[in-house]
């Protein structure tokens, strides 16, 4: 066996790596989350890993104590890291895991090997009707793509800021479009580092929420037996499948989704998007401001004024003031309206004993 690394650095002093002789990565101690989240909030990751590619990531993975808690994370726009932290590792894939190609017609989509290495659509003869887009992708960098090559069906995702893996995680939608409408084929990782693909069918895939059927390895191993997304398996790779079109029409498209989002959503304060899912047959939005809860506020947390279901950061919010205002918001819509709202934001970590911040609030940019 090689080196046993101690890294030391969070509550646990147990060694997290069996040994680490090839990681390429980037890793951190001690790294405050509200760097890595769109409300710019949060309490501090024991470690971060920054994976150089797949092949490191993968690596990364097998080298990982079994035990050590892992969260994968896009761009953190609809993340939540309590103010005493995350006790264990964070993986940071935005820009890493950045491919980005047209593909072959989804229909002839061959089994990749578990490198997830494919014959690209230069390579093959046909019509292209599919992408082949890498987890750590920005998503309105996928609609633009989309769009360059005349394909649509995309568009939506020009305004979600997050990544592909996020949006995989979440079945982000918007404008009557889902992301799993379009997806025909994942790559997935899974706990012990082994690459698979999955169709669709994989999964139960519902309004922003994706599960795992089953055991989608090998059912002999115990690593697979009770498959979670985001606990044992994670996104790599996603195939989505488009139609060919107009490249004007679709970026006209965006332009005016985009422009929607400008004039009703608060993006010039930090905050996560939509605190609530829609409940059926209605809007969150409206039955929060229906409760005269806009300009609600917990410390520096905000419910905003121009859109009911955001929360927005005016200054020095906490992860605390946040959650203490999204259970508020739910209570008082339960109270008055009779509707249980249900969460869209992730919200992992450990609370602060006390629910004071560890830190101040960190400015400027996520990275
Ligand atoms: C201004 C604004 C507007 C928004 N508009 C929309 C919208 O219109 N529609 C919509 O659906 N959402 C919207 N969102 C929410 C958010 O952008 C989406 O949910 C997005 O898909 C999250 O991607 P992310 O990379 O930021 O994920 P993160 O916030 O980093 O993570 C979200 C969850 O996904 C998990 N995850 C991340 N990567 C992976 C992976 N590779 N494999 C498995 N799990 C993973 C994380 O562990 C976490 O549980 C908006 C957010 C903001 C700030």
């Amino acid at each position: 066996m090689a080196d046993v690394h101690n890294l030391g650095a969070g509550k646990s002093d147990a060694p997290i790596y069996s040994q680490s002789a090839d990681l390429r990565g980037l890793e951190r101690h001690a790294v405050s989350m509200a760097r890595h989240t769109s409300w710019r909030a949060g309490g501090v990751a024991d470690r971060v890993y920054t994976p150089a590619d797949r092949d490191d990531l993968v690596a990364f993975m097998r080298l990982l104590a079994p035990n050590e808690p892992v969260l994968m994370a896009g761009l953190g726009s609809n993340l939540l890291v309590r103010d005493g932290g995350f006790r264990g590792t964070v993986i940071l894939l935005h820009q890493v895991l950045g491919a980005l190609a047209v593909d072959i017609p989804a229909t002839d989509v061959p089994a990749m090997d578990l490198q997830g290495k494919q014959a690209r659509a230069a390579d093959m003869p046909g019509p292209v009707n599919a992408i082949r887009v890498e987890a750590g992708v920005a998503c309105p960098k996928v609609a633009r793509f989309a769009a360059m090559h005349g394909l649509e069906g995309a568009e939506f995702l020009a305004g979600v800021p997050g990544t592909m893996g996020g949006a995989l995680a979440m079945n982000a939608g918007c404008y009557g479009a889902q992301i799993w409408e379009r997806v025909t084929q994942v790559t997935l990782l899974d706990r012990r580092g082994v690459l698979c693909n999955r169709h669709p069918d994989a999964f139960d895939i519902g309004y922003r929420h994706v599960a795992l059927h089953g055991s989608p390895a090998t059912d002999a191993d115990p690593a697979a037996a009770r498959p979670e997304l985001g606990e044992t398996h994670w996104f790599i790779e996603a195939v989505m499948r488009l139609h060919p079109g107009d490249g004007a029409r679709s970026r006209a498209r965006i332009k005016a989704f985009l422009s929607q989002r400008i004039a009703t959503q608060p993006l010039q304060l930090p905050n996560a998007g939509s605190v609530f899912r829609n409940p059926p047959g209605d809007h969150a939005a409206r039955l929060i401001e229906a409760c005269g809860l806009k300009g609600r506020r917990i410390g520096g947390a905000e419910v905003s004024v121009k859109h009911a279901n955001f929360i927005v950061n005016r200054g020095g919010a906490s992860a605390a003031d946040i959650e203490a205002l999204m259970d508020e918001v739910q209570a008082i819509v339960l109270k008055l309206s009779g509707v249980d709202l249900v969460r869209e934001v992730r919200v992992v970590g450990d609370p602060l004993p006390s629910g004071r911040p560890a830190d101040g609030p960190v400015r400027g940019d996520k990275r």
